[in-house]
């Protein structure tokens, strides 16, 4: 074993998160499911929609068939969709180019849409006990630090390094309890704020400990202005009706139902009056919200405008209108029902 594993294994049993619902399982689904949702997301923000997810579908087969709208609607709220894309995508492949028989190689989960290299290097170590080593956050910012490595961890050469030192930790056994190990200190005892090194057990290996460097390691990610784009909703209601469009698979919010958008400010009036062939409408309530993503920003202004005809729910063709009723628990983004609440 190395030095880090001879400590971590023990202490994990003793102090680890043993009580997480895919830490009680090595079915791979389950373990799948949990480390894309934890990818980017905490624990106590995953936990809930992990629980709704595998209940609706508890197996490879159950996601593979599901319709894309039943997997969106389950994500929704959870943001990074193309998440839910990717494993919706995987499970079909599994379902038909493996018979629905979860793949047990590496090669065969990297080559799955949305599983990279520690995704797969988790599901194989905790499901199948193989010598796979995991890069998650948590644990670069372990192996950064006990290796004193005060570049920042997205530099491919010092992505490259931090493989390197995965690798070479590796134990001789218990891959999984290991890893499982790395990452539960990760989460608990080498957090961002105050690492709590006094109760950490490899602190004798760590050089971030022994000089002193846990404020400035890991380095931060180079600040650099996000671009802001500016996009135009348009919140038409009729009765209890909103109109909705859907997002193409690729891009933000891919595969979820949005309001109309538009590049430009719309001339409401005629395009009212060519696309929904009605004058009887009102406009109404007008604001702006801000979303930043991770590499840009979206300024949404947003406007609400009420129409009077009925014939206009049976005329546009590329949109869909939705009782306000089914918009709470639907496939839409958190900043589409945030709107939505104020004139609901
Ligand atoms: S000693 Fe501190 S900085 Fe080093 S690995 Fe442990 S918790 Fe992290």
């Amino acid at each position: 074993m190395s030095e880090i594993s001879d400590q971590l294994i023990p202490w994990q049993k003793k102090f680890g998160r043993n009580n997480l619902p895919w830490q009680e399982t090595i079915n791979p689904y389950l373990i799948w499911i949990s480390e894309v949702m934890l990818q980017q997301t905490q624990v106590k923000t995953v936990l809930p929609y992990y629980q709704k997810f595998i209940t609706t579908f508890p197996n490879v087969k159950t996601l593979a068939m599901a319709h894309d709208d039943s997997v969106m609607r389950l994500w929704s709220g959870l943001g990074y969709y193309a998440r839910a894309r990717n494993l919706h995508a995987s499970a079909k492949i599994i379902d038909s180019k493996f018979q629905g028989k979860f793949p047990t190689m590496f090669t065969d989960l990297l080559s799955l849409p949305g599983i990279g290299r520690s995704t797969a290097g988790a599901i194989c170590s905790l499901a199948f006990n193989q010598k796979t080593p995991i890069l998650d956050g948590n644990v670069k910012r372990v192996f950064t630090r006990v290796y004193g490595v005060k570049d920042w961890a997205g530099v491919t050469s010092v992505e490259k390094r931090l493989w390197e030192i995965a690798e070479k930790n590796l134990p001789e056994t218990k891959f999984g309890k290991y890893n499982q190990a790395l990452m539960d200190l990760g989460a608990t005892v080498c957090i961002k704020n105050k690492p709590i090194c006094l109760k950490c057990p490899i602190n004798k290996s760590c050089k971030s400990f022994l000089y002193n460097w846990t404020d400035i390691i890991p380095a931060p990610k180079p600040k650099k202005e996000k671009l802001t784009k500016v996009s135009y909703f348009y919140i038409f209601q009729c009765e209890s009706k909103f109109l909705f469009s859907k997002k193409p698979k690729k891009g933000i919010w891919g595969g979820l139902w949005s309001f109309l958008e538009f590049n430009e400010m719309l001339n409401v009036k005629q395009w009212v009056s060519k696309n929904l062939k009605t004058n009887n409408f009102s406009l109404l309530e007008k604001g702006v919200m801000t979303i930043v993503f991770t590499h840009y920003k979206l300024q949404m202004h947003y406007q609400h405008i009420e129409l009077r005809d009925l014939k206009s729910q049976e005329i546009f063709p590329s949109g869909s209108w939705h009782d306000k009723g089914e918009i709470e628990n639907g496939a839409y983004p958190t900043p589409v029902k945030k709107i939505l609440k104020k004139f609901m």
